[in-house]
């Protein structure tokens, strides 16, 4: 019997991520050889696949004003924010720190939008000398804040305020953000006294609108009810008096993890785009936030396999890799595909992939056919995003290196954190 697993471009990733004679391959460099020169665990990312994730929203959005804006938390490397950059994207931002990263990259900063429900003074002073584009700001508090920051500043500040559409997106209660019972945004029937209120800061200037429903999102209804919603709120707002001149619809579109059929960013901004056009507000200016969508599916995590543990209920596979380089799983039950870099031909057994952290939190993926011996490599897939800029340096390890592939080329990234850096700010 062959038990060498079927070699389809099927895997989440492909065909950026995808075997070839027997080897997995990113782009056209062996994944074997990337862990023979750097070690692991390490990320590996294919600098076409963003581009090519990239392109289909391009596409979808072709011949209108509009801006992407990539919503760096998923992956805030500085390398891949100068790929999106140089390829005409603006960036989300969630924190002062993302602002100094966007900045060092050369990004634009009236292509930058600042979201997130506590922005401090500390960070819209800093926001405001850098001129961002926009603050997406999510409740009437901050709106006051914002205000009175910006005119000691002497400062006018863009603003758009971020309305909770109360739509299901159907995903994990952990990433749905747009529902009644999430700490995000300003609820639907309060949007109108939020707005009135901003037109009438003197140190604010109403631009927009901006909604954001949550995070691997599958469908495309809930982003047609949302797009409806604000849309209705557009209307409201502007036969008030108060003009909105962007409409900001987020991000949240979801990727292959296991079998996942989201609907493709053309095909999705050619239904949306319909949909606008239908209401009225095609000529609108339209801006949107894709993070996990750009650059999930365009990195793996290599990792090696240390010991098999047999057990009477469960067999484990403990890897080098833990829950502090790829939280997903421990803080979601998030599902990655975990393959081998060089399948065997032998029979599978059932694993249990775990990491070396002392918590029972810390596994990659449950009950998974794997014919593995220890020292074979892993490749843990759809790792590009909420990983690496997610990852930690939980019991003392070092954080892992990054690896951008281009064709047939590989560069470094992010060497990898050593111990001597880890306590580099502490004294005894
Ligand atoms: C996280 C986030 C995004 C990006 O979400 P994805 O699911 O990664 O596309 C966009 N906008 C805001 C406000 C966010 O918090």
């Amino acid at each position: 019997m062959n038990h060498l697993p079927s070699e389809p471009s099927a895997l989440p990733g492909g065909p950026f991520v995808a075997y070839n004679g027997g080897q997995l391959v990113v782009e056209q460099v062996e994944l074997r050889a990337l862990a023979a020169q750097h070690g692991t665990p390490l990320f590996v990312y294919s600098q076409a696949a963003v581009l090519s994730a990239l392109a289909a929203y391009q596409r979808g959005l072709a011949g209108r004003k509009a801006l992407i804006c990539y919503a760096m938390k998923a992956n805030s490397s500085l390398a891949i924010l100068k790929l999106l950059a140089e390829a005409g994207c603006g960036f989300d931002i969630v924190s002062s720190g993302e602002l100094e990263r966007a900045l060092a990259v050369g990004a634009e900063p009236a292509k930058i939008i600042f979201s997130g429900v506590g922005k401090t003074r500390h960070e819209m002073r800093h926001a405001l000398h850098a001129g961002v584009g926009c603050f997406n700001v999510e409740s009437l508090a901050e709106l006051e804040v914002l205000d009175a920051v910006a005119r000691e500043c002497g400062a006018v500040a863009p603003v758009s305020i971020r309305v909770n559409p109360n739509v299901d997106a159907k995903t994990h209660p952990y990433i749905s953000t747009g529902l009644k019972g999430n700490k995000f945004g300003i609820a639907h029937e309060d949007a109108l006294t939020a707005y009135q209120r901003a037109a009438a800061l003197p140190g604010l200037r109403v631009v927009g609108i901006d909604c954001h429903i949550g995070s691997q999102i599958t469908e495309e209804a809930p982003y047609l009810e949302a797009m409806d919603r604000v849309l209705d709120l557009v209307s409201t707002i502007e036969a008030a008096g108060i003009a909105i001149h962007h409409i900001d619809f987020g991000g949240g579109l979801g990727i292959n993890y296991n079998g996942d059929t989201p609907p493709q960013a053309d095909a999705l901004w050619t239904l949306l785009l319909a949909r606008l056009d239908a209401r009225g507000f095609g000529n609108r200016t339209i801006m949107i936030e894709p993070g996990r969508s750009l650059v999930g599916n365009a990195g793996v995590c290599i990792t090696e396999v240390q010991y098999l543990k047999p057990g009477e209920q469960k067999n484990f596979c403990i890897v080098d890799a833990a829950m502090n380089d790829l939280p997903r799983p421990a803080l979601y039950e998030a599902f990655h595909q975990i393959v081998p870099l060089q399948p065997r031909d032998a029979p599978p057994i059932t694993y249990d992939v775990v990491g070396p952290v002392c918590e029972s939190g810390d596994w990659l993926g449950r009950d998974r056919d794997l014919a593995v011996q220890p020292g074979d490599l892993l490749a843990v897939l759809s790792a590009g995003a909420y990983s690496m800029s997610m990852s930690s340096n939980y019991n003392t390890r070092p954080r892992a290196a990054e690896v951008m592939v281009d064709g047939g080329n590989a560069r470094v990234i992010r060497k990898r954190e050593s111990v001597e850096e880890l306590w580099r700010l502490e004294s005894i």
